[in-house]
This record gives C-alpha cells, sequence and structure tokens, in this order.
C-alpha cells in the first residue's frame, strides 16, 4: 500500500461531522445518477478551518454536478446494493441490450437458466462504474417515457 499524503500522524480529521464519509473507500455519489461530482452545505468555523459542520435538513443542502441539481447523496454501497437489486428484476429484453446476449442463442430449458446465467456472469464482470452507467442509462429512459 502507498500511503497517502495526509497520513501523517498529525493529521485529523475534522470532529464535528454530522456523518463521517469514509474517505474513498465508500464514497457519496449523487441519488439520480450515481455520479461522485457531489457536494454538501457546509460551514466552516472562519477561525479554525478544521472545524466544520455539515448542513443535512433537506435535499437543497446537497448538489451534483452532473445533474446540476440538489439531489440526495447515497453512499457508493448503497447504491450499489439497489443497482444490484434492479439488475436481479430486469427483463429479458433489457439484459439483451445490457449484455449483447441473445435469449434465442440458448438452451431454453429451466426458463432459459442458460441465458440468466450467461447474462448473470457478464454482469459480475462489470466495474462499479459501469454499472452505475448502464444502471442510470437504463432507468432514466424510462423516466422520461412519463
Ligand atoms: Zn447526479
Amino acid at each position: 500500500m502507498i500511503g497517502n499524503i495526509h497520513d501523517t500522524p498529525d493529521f485529523k480529521l475534522p470532529e464535528i461531522r454530522n456523518e463521517e464519509p469514509p474517505a474513498g473507500k465508500d464514497p457519496w455519489r449523487c441519488e439520480e445518477c450515481g455520479s461522485k461530482d457531489v457536494q454538501q452545505r457546509a460551514w466552516v468555523d472562519i477561525n479554525d478551518e478544521e472545524n466544520i459542520s455539515y448542513d443535512d435538513s433537506g435535499r437543497d443542502d446537497y448538489y451534483c454536478h452532473h445533474c446540476d441539481e440538489h439531489n440526495y447523496l447515497v453512499l457508493e454501497s448503497e447504491l450499489m446494493k439497489k443497482i444490484e437489486e434492479w439488475w436481479k428484476q430486469t427483463d429479458f429484453e433489457t439484459m439483451e441490450v445490457i449484455t449483447g446476449l441473445v435469449q434465442d442463442d440458448f438452451d431454453p430449458a429451466d426458463g432459459y437458466q442458460a441465458f440468466v446465467d450467461a447474462c448473470e456472469g457478464k454482469w459480475n464482470s462489470l466495474g462499479v462504474e459501469e454499472k452505475i452507467h448502464i444502471w442510470h442509462e437504463s432507468t432514466r429512459d424510462k423516466s422520461n417515457d412519463d
């Protein structure tokens, strides 16, 4: 492991925080699009700049640069749970679009279990950013139908 520039014994995280974002490991993301380019409104003690308190009274206190909107933020781990749930309930048509596999190419036994398994394999080989991108693209199209 290569040490972070802040990994010195003197460095301390600000104490006053409503919630401690675990730096790097489980980043905050936009609930709507999954972007990490997000902000939370905060107060900084002008005489002690390490003393920061975060506002969290509502959606207005959060902002996503990618959406250019005030959206709630979620931890990446929570968002990925939601995305995995979404993936589990996608229909075969959506699975074909996402994986590039064709249902008819597979053995129809057990409700096309072979197709499902192949799609599962493809999905599991994707990284976090790819999954978020696919989820966002797929779910965004649906909401535009309104
Ligand atoms: Zn966003």
